[in-house]
């Protein structure tokens, strides 16, 4: 009951066009069927092996979202069937996306994650990385990986009770966002998407634009790492 609860509690909370990826990892089948059978179609993993474990499982018209830290030389399990891959942090990720998803024949989304917090753990492309990787993705105005594309940015702020950090690192994304799409991706439609707002953040992520929320433990519960 917990999990329809609360899919039904934040969905009330989202303007239309905002998506909610419900973060499973951690959590079983029967919990993601919970969540299924409440209508949520749209489900983020962190982990290969445990999403290549789940998507056989369950049913097909799920679009898994990759959401955690990816090896490049896990990529090619996922780029078959993943609909999202949120956490692309280095170009040398990108383009073995790119590769990969080639082969699929398929054309992947990606979003390029940001560094916006004070935590050494988290990952992502400063501004001026950023900027330089698609300098370099760019040849003549025509963007050169032609099995990925961009969607958009995904950021996480910094796990603290401080609300003002939290709404200026968001903020700070959110402006980042809107420079890169000026500089090049003014007349791309698909680049359109911010992915930032977790359990204990998404409503200040609201607030400060955020297309897309991943929500797990407010949904799920505690996870058990085991
Ligand atoms: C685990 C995870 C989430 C969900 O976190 P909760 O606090 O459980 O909502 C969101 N984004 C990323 C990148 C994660 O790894």
């Amino acid at each position: 009951m917990r999990v329809k609860f609360y899919i039904e509690k934040i969905l009330d909370e989202l303007p239309d066009d905002v998506k909610l990826v419900a973060i499973s990892k951690y959590h079983p089948n029967e919990a993601i069927m919970e969540a299924y059978n409440a209508g949520q179609r749209i489900f983020g993993e962190s982990h290969v092996q445990e999403l290549m474990q789940k998507q056989p499982a369950l049913p097909q018209d799920i679009q898994w979202h990759f959401i955690g830290h990816l090896q490049t030389n896990k990529v090619k399990y996922i780029t078959p069937f993943v609909s999202l891959i949120h956490s692309v942090d280095s170009l040398k990720l990108l383009k073995e996306i790119d590769l990969q998803a080639r082969k699929s024949n398929r054309i992947v989304d990606c979003l390029l994650q940001i560094y916006v917090a004070q935590e050494e753990t988290k990952f992502g492309f400063t501004s001026s990385e950023l900027t330089s990787a698609l300098d370099s993705l760019f040849v003549d105005d025509e963007w050169i990986l032609k099995n990925v594309r961009v969607r958009g940015l995904m950021c996480m702020a910094t796990n603290t009770i401080d609300e003002n950090q939290i709404h200026s690192e968001f903020r700070y994304a959110h402006d980042i966002f809107n420079d890169i799409k000026k500089r090049y991706f003014p007349d791309d439609d698909k680049f359109s998407e911010l992915s930032m707002g977790m359990s204990d953040d998404y409503q200040i992520a609201l607030d400060e634009g955020s297309t897309m929320i991943r929500v797990g433990s407010l949904i799920f519960g505690e996870r058990h790492y085991s």
